[in-house]
Protein backbone atom coordinates (compact mmCIF):
# COMPACT_ATOMS: atom_id res chain seq x y z
CA UNK A 1 0.00 0.00 0.00
CA UNK A 2 1.06 3.68 0.04
CA UNK A 3 0.52 6.57 1.79
CA UNK A 4 -2.47 8.36 0.43
CA UNK A 5 -2.22 11.91 1.15
CA UNK A 6 1.54 11.37 -0.58
CA UNK A 7 -0.69 9.55 -3.78
CA UNK A 8 -2.92 12.67 -3.75
CA UNK A 9 0.33 14.60 -3.66
CA UNK A 10 2.07 12.84 -6.45
CA UNK A 11 4.70 12.25 -4.28
CA UNK A 12 6.83 9.42 -3.59
CA UNK A 13 7.06 7.92 0.38
CA UNK A 14 8.29 5.01 2.31
CA UNK A 15 5.82 3.59 5.24
CA UNK A 16 6.21 2.18 8.39
CA UNK A 17 3.75 0.47 10.55
CA UNK A 18 3.77 2.54 13.73
CA UNK A 19 1.39 0.81 16.20
CA UNK A 20 -0.83 -2.14 15.88
CA UNK A 21 -3.75 -2.23 18.85
CA UNK A 22 -6.86 -3.40 19.46
CA UNK A 23 -9.80 -2.22 21.58
CA UNK A 24 -10.19 -4.79 24.74
CA UNK A 25 -13.28 -6.36 24.78
CA UNK A 26 -13.20 -10.26 25.19
CA UNK A 27 -13.68 -12.23 21.95
CA UNK A 28 -15.74 -15.05 22.37
CA UNK A 29 -14.24 -18.44 20.90
CA UNK A 30 -16.31 -21.81 21.54
CA UNK A 31 -17.17 -25.12 19.64
CA UNK A 32 -21.12 -25.96 18.44
CA UNK A 33 -22.36 -29.41 18.67
CA UNK A 34 -20.64 -30.48 15.37
CA UNK A 35 -17.32 -29.68 17.39
CA UNK A 36 -16.46 -26.47 15.04
CA UNK A 37 -14.73 -23.49 16.00
CA UNK A 38 -16.46 -20.05 16.24
CA UNK A 39 -14.39 -16.94 16.87
CA UNK A 40 -17.23 -14.33 17.39
CA UNK A 41 -14.82 -10.76 17.82
CA UNK A 42 -16.28 -7.51 18.80
CA UNK A 43 -13.16 -5.93 18.62
CA UNK A 44 -11.69 -3.59 16.17
CA UNK A 45 -7.90 -3.74 15.43
CA UNK A 46 -6.37 -0.46 14.08
CA UNK A 47 -3.25 -0.37 12.46
CA UNK A 48 -1.64 3.38 11.87
CA UNK A 49 1.00 3.76 9.14
CA UNK A 50 3.08 6.60 9.24
CA UNK A 51 5.25 7.84 5.51
CA UNK A 52 8.55 9.45 5.19
CA UNK A 53 6.56 12.67 4.50
CA UNK A 54 4.93 12.50 8.18
CA UNK A 55 1.54 11.64 7.08
CA UNK A 56 -0.12 9.37 9.25
CA UNK A 57 -2.75 6.28 7.92
CA UNK A 58 -5.57 4.67 10.54
CA UNK A 59 -6.81 1.52 8.72
CA UNK A 60 -9.45 -0.65 10.95
CA UNK A 61 -10.09 -4.41 10.24
CA UNK A 62 -12.27 -7.16 12.04
CA UNK A 63 -11.63 -10.47 12.52
CA UNK A 64 -14.52 -12.79 11.07
CA UNK A 65 -15.82 -16.05 12.30
CA UNK A 66 -13.99 -19.39 10.52
CA UNK A 67 -16.89 -21.44 10.21
CA UNK A 68 -20.35 -18.83 9.89
CA UNK A 69 -20.77 -17.51 6.51
CA UNK A 70 -18.35 -14.56 5.94
CA UNK A 71 -20.95 -12.37 4.29
CA UNK A 72 -22.63 -12.43 7.62
CA UNK A 73 -22.57 -9.97 9.72
CA UNK A 74 -21.03 -11.37 13.31
CA UNK A 75 -22.79 -9.74 16.33
CA UNK A 76 -20.12 -9.77 18.87
CA UNK A 77 -20.60 -12.64 21.44
CA UNK A 78 -24.00 -13.99 20.33
CA UNK A 79 -24.57 -16.89 18.96
CA UNK A 80 -24.29 -17.11 15.48
CA UNK A 81 -27.57 -17.89 13.30
CA UNK A 82 -26.26 -20.35 11.18
CA UNK A 83 -25.93 -22.99 13.82
CA UNK A 84 -29.19 -24.33 15.91
CA UNK A 85 -29.59 -23.25 19.26
CA UNK A 86 -28.01 -24.88 21.58
CA UNK A 87 -30.31 -26.27 24.66
CA UNK A 88 -28.05 -24.48 26.82
CA UNK A 89 -26.20 -22.39 25.73
CA UNK A 90 -23.78 -20.50 27.97
CA UNK A 91 -24.16 -16.44 28.86
CA UNK A 92 -23.61 -14.68 25.58
CA UNK A 93 -22.37 -11.72 27.99
CA UNK A 94 -19.00 -12.94 28.79
CA UNK A 95 -17.20 -8.91 29.07
CA UNK A 96 -17.74 -9.33 32.72
CA UNK A 97 -14.71 -11.43 33.12
CA UNK A 98 -12.96 -8.54 32.88
ZN1 LIG B 1 2.60 10.59 2.95
ZN1 LIG C 1 -19.70 -18.45 14.36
Amino acid sequence: MKCKTCAELGLTSTLSVVSNFATLMCDHQYFDEQGRYHLHDPNTTSTVYRCSNGHSTVETSRRHCPTCKPKEAVPGGNVCHSVEQPMHETTSNDAQRD
